[in-house]
């Protein structure tokens, strides 16, 4: 391992009010929730900071609960809960769908939505979900709460609008009508990171779909002009080429922009024609 955790400093708040307390008066301070990410960070000797804030005691961003229509997922829920809980099952199937793929067991214990969208990677699996659901990302501070709707939440290539005193704090889902779908396309079925990776909602006969894909920009992209033209009867031709407009996949170590392109064309048409088998 070439990091080390010597000369490190780790905060432990009991409450979200210590925890934003903390951030504010003794940051900068780096959050750790399941550490997956950061771990990684730290074996390959890349971890930034020395000081560090472990959310894991904060019980009260494990909640999830349906208020007023909006489903609220904690930001602290791993993908395990996620798989396990009767209410993501029933509202959020992709979501539950996406847990399921990330990572294997190990992960799914301890990696937490809340630390997949703060990371911010291109690939995360759970992104495109939430920008296929119109989900919300509510961010506290000493300052207050605020909602960033998730299409407006990253600004670039891992960066985002979170401020160095926020956390995030939970993802907000509105009620979903239509069929759910998600796909991702990885060297294995476990512990392998996206290759391409697709969330969507059928949203019935009349209107236009929503289509969100990770892995083939700077960020997850919802395909607005692939979603318009399957909406007004283009056939999945025509919108396969739309959408290879509407990407910008690179050469990785994962993947090379080519298969991606080829990937993603598949996955659309396999989410589009699937619809007529309903
Ligand atoms: C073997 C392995 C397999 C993996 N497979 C997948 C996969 O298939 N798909 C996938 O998408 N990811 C995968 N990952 C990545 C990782 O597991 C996920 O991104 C996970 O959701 C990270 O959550 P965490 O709680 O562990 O985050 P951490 O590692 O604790 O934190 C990650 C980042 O988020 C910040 N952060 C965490 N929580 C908050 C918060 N509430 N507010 C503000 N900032 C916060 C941290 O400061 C850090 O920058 C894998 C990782 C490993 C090691």
């Amino acid at each position: 391992m070439l990091g080390s955790v010597a000369n490190r400093r780790l905060l432990t708040p009991r409450t979200l009010r210590d925890a934003l307390r903390m951030l504010d008066a003794e940051g900068p301070l780096v959050p750790m929730a399941g550490c997956t990410d950061l771990y990684v960070s730290l074996n390959f000797g890349t971890l930034k900071g020395t000081n560090f804030l472990n959310l894991w005691e904060l019980d009260e961003l494990r909640t999830i609960a349906v208020t007023g229509g909006v489903l609220s997922v904690g930001a602290l829920c791993t993908y395990t809960s996620i798989i396990k809980s009767r209410t993501t099952q029933a509202r959020v199937p992709m979501l539950v769908a996406a847990a399921r793929e990330v990572g294997g067991p190990q992960i799914q214990n301890r990696g937490t939505i809340g630390g997949n969208i703060a990371n911010a990677s291109p690939a995360g699996d759970t992104l495109p979900v939430l920008a296929a659901a119109g989900a919300t990302i509510l961010v506290t501070s000493v300052r207050g709460e605020r909602r960033v709707p998730f299409v407006e939440f990253y600004t670039g290539y891992r960066r985002s609008v979170l401020q160095h005193d926020e956390l995030i704090t939970a993802v907000e889902f509105p009620a979903i009508r239509g069929r759910q779908w998600f796909r991702k396309v990885g060297t294995r079925a476990a512990q392998a990171i996206s290759k391409v990776v697709m969330a969507a909602v059928d949203t019935g006969h009349d209107s236009a779909p929503r289509i969100a894909i990770g892995s083939v920009a700077p960020t997850v992209v919802r395909l607005p002009r692939t979603e318009a033209a399957l909406g007004s009867g283009a056939s999945v031709a025509d919108a396969q080429g739309i959408l290879l407009d509407e990407i910008v996949p690179i050469d990785d170590v994962r993947s090379t922009a080519e298969y991606r392109r080829r990937v993603a064309a598949n996955l659309l048409a396999s989410f589009w024609n699937e619809r007529g088998r309903r």
